[in-house]
């Protein structure tokens, strides 16, 4: 059978910024039947994630992410349904995803490596078990819960940078209902900063490319920030930092504006903040949602209530065809994503 598939053209460089030629589409053969224990699946929807930026790079940094190979398959969350069957617990029509799921558009895959979905619990919105009831959805629940030490009364300001991507804008929303009294985000448009407040019920939002954020934040946070989910780093963070109140904490999400550069992870903060950091006792303890895979089933149960009850507000940005996953890689890169960057590969 004849299907195609994105494999990775080029590195670009540990410094380098990616873009969508780093990418190829080609076509290749894949077999015409099954063995026992495996399924055929159509791919659906496939997820574009910043933590790939690392995987681009011949040494990803870390030990928990492969480095992907040059003119081999690219991989990554993925959602689709089973077309054959011979693995005992899947059946045709079957919906499921996996962290590893192939860029292609038919892959034969060991059943055991993919997990069923419920799509009732998205109300069949399938592409949402990669975003707010998959693991992004998880990465925001669980860093408020496992980093945030946010409590019910305690009258907290929460502040969120990268607030109109994946992760940002339901954490900002998680952070409302689990007892923060206070939401401001920072996004890189006013478009993005709108939706924030008009629709995901943030109280205020900062276009850090627009004026000072430092005077912004001083305004719109005046009790100082408690609770600072960080998924960017660099100069926001040093600026969030500086306004954080004794005994706060950082959420140590991620560090999107790093992610070009050749540093460690995370990386330290300049001597100035740290000192101020440690003086206040502000945590900022690494936080990976896949140290907390024992909570996985009991949040995404979480989040897909919150979303059904209407609490929990879902944005996605859709590109249509898996020709155009490295332009949506590259767009993502750059701040053209509000809500999760998916990509739609059946139609
Ligand atoms: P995302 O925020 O949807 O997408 C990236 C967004 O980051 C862009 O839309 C852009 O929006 C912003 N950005 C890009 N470059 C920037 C820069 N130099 N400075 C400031 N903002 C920049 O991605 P996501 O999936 O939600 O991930 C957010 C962060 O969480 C990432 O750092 C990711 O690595 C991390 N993450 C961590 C875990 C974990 O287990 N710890 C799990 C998942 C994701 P603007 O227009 O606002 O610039």
């Amino acid at each position: 059978m004849i299907i195609q598939r994105v494999v990775l053209n080029s590195r670009p460089g540990k410094n380098g910024v990616p873009v969508a030629e780093n990418f190829r589409l080609e076509q290749c053969t894949i077999a015409d039947t099954v063995q026992a224990g495996q399924v055929r699946v159509k791919t659906l929807y496939l997820s574009v994630d910043p933590y790939m930026r690392c995987r681009m790079n011949e040494d990803t940094g870390s030990d928990y992410l492969q480095p992907w190979q040059l003119s081999e398959v690219a991989d990554g969350g993925g959602v689709g349904v089973v077309e054959e069957s011979k693995h005992d617990n899947l059946a045709k029509g079957d919906f499921v995803t996996s962290f590893t799921w192939p860029w292609q558009t038919v892959a034969i895959l060991d059943g055991s490596s993919l997990q069923k979905l419920v799509p009732q619990l998205v109300s069949g919105r399938l592409s949402y078990f990669l975003g707010a009831a998959g693991i992004t959805g998880l990465t925001a629940l669980l860093g408020v819960r496992e980093k945030g030490h946010v409590a019910v009364g305690a009258n907290q300001t929460m502040v969120v940078s990268g607030a109109a991507g994946a992760c940002g804008s339901l954490a900002g929303q998680i952070g409302r209902l689990e007892g923060c009294s206070r939401v401001v985000g920072i996004a890189g448009t006013d478009e993005k900063c709108s939706i924030l407040v008009q629709e995901m019920g943030f109280d205020a939002a900062i276009n850090y490319k627009k004026g000072n954020v430092a005077e912004q934040l001083r305004e719109l946070c005046p009790g100082g920030v408690d609770v600072y989910f960080d998924n960017v780093g660099g100069d926001i963070s040093d600026t969030v930092i500086s306004q954080m109140n004794q005994n706060s904490h950082i959420i140590l999400c991620g560090q999107i504006s790093q992610y070009n550069k050749d540093v460690p992870y995370p990386p330290p903060l300049p001597p100035d903040i740290e000192k101020i950091r440690k003086e206040r006792n502000i945590t900022r303890e690494r936080f990976l949602v896949l140290n907390y895979m024992d909570k996985q089933e009991a949040g995404i149960l979480q989040l897909c209530q919150w979303i059904q009850e209407g609490k929990l507000k879902v944005r996605e940005t859709m590109v249509e065809g898996l020709a155009n996953i490295g332009a949506a890689f590259q767009s993502m890169m750059h701040g053209g994503n509000i809500g999760k960057q998916i990509v739609s590969v059946s139609k």
